[in-house]
């Protein structure tokens, strides 16, 4: 099969021809249909995230088809079109595990980062931490779902029962979420980086109440900020937008260095917390909503081998939505 490969830290990816994986017992082998390219694998491949099972096939936004069960393996059927989030393991044992917080877990394993993922046209996933996903829509626009969606919707939900929310960062997270906030008649408020006039269109486009530049004023006080862009100077420029008692949620895996700022921003009961990971409960609940709600994905897809054509547009601001990829 053909695989896009990360060999090294900084360096492209390499498009090899590797031995079709074999499912272990609990494990599927799927054949991929498409798999969204995500900022994490921008922070995997620029080394900001420790220890990566070099080399290593990132992608952990797979959609794709059964195509063998390994041995003990119930509840999937071949030709069955199923989805691989970020979570791919957990240990079950520690004391995350033990209490809903899987996501977590001290020995956890990532899909894409530290078990080969989906930039592939095959890959094998344990049973356990997939979904089943629907045949209605297509491949491509299913598979931002998975971690743009799924993180986005973790996110929102520990903003709690916040009004108008703050968007900081209007990607492939901010977009599927905007909808569901849309959905359920909560203003929202995009922030975008100074002078990206079509990204702010684009916010407007799908219902913001309001659209500017990270360093503006909102309009109104905030009851909760989220932040998706990886740049720590958003994180007072966010706190100052929140109401007293507000939240600021931080919900990428790696940010730039936070600047100092005065104690009277986060003062009045602020909340500052980050997000990590997902549990299999939130995509659950996450797909439930989505099978509810009309939720359209904005997609550019490429061909699986110009991968890296792919990740230096996502760099560059230059996708509208989520960039996916096609191994077809
Ligand atoms: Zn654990
Ligand atoms: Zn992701």
């Amino acid at each position: 099969m053909r695989a896009m490969v990360l060999e090294s830290p900084r360096a492209a990816l390499r498009l090899v021809e590797r031995e079709r994986p074999q499912p272990a017992a609990g494990q599927i082998l799927l054949q991929v249909e498409a798999c969204g390219v995500c900022r994490t694998d921008l922070h995997l491949i620029d080394g900001e995230l420790p220890d990566p099972a070099l080399p290593v096939i990132p992608g952990h936004e797979i959609v794709g088809r059964v195509v063998a069960l390994g041995e003990g393996v119930q509840g999937f059927a071949i030709g069955q079109r199923i989805g691989v989030p970020w979570l791919g393991w957990t240990c079950g044992q520690c004391m995350y595990c033990r209490t809903g917080q899987e996501n977590l877990c001290d020995a956890a394993r990532f899909t894409g980062y530290t078990l080969d993922g989906g930039y592939a046209e095959y890959t094998v996933a344990d049973c356990r931490y997939c979904f089943a996903l629907p045949e209605a829509v297509p491949a491509i626009e299913l598979a931002p779902l998975l971690c743009a969606g799924l993180i986005g919707y973790r996110a929102l939900a520990m903003a709690g029962e916040a009004r108008c929310v703050g968007i900081y960062g209007f990607g492939a997270a901010a977009h599927i979420l905007c909808q569901i906030l849309r959905h359920q008649q909560r203003p929202f408020y995009a922030f975008t980086r100074r002078g990206d006039a079509e990204g702010q269109q684009f916010a407007r486009s799908l219902g913001a109440a309001w659209a500017g530049a990270s360093d503006e004023d909102s309009p109104v006080p905030l009851d909760a900020a989220l932040i998706f862009a990886p740049a720590g100077e958003l994180v007072p420029a966010a706190l100052r937008q929140v109401r007293k008692g507000g939240i600021v949620v931080c919900a990428g895996i790696h940010m730039s260095t936070i600047p100092a700022f005065p104690y009277d921003i986060l003062w009045g009961e602020r909340v500052l917390r980050s997000v990590a990971n997902l549990t299999r409960e939130d995509g659950l609940r996450f797909l439930r909503i989505v099978a509810e709600s009309p939720l359209r994905t904005h997609v550019q897809s490429y061909p699986l081998a110009q991968a890296n054509l792919a990740l230096e547009a996502l760099r560059q601001g230059a996708i509208q939505g989520a960039a996916v990829l096609v191994p077809g």
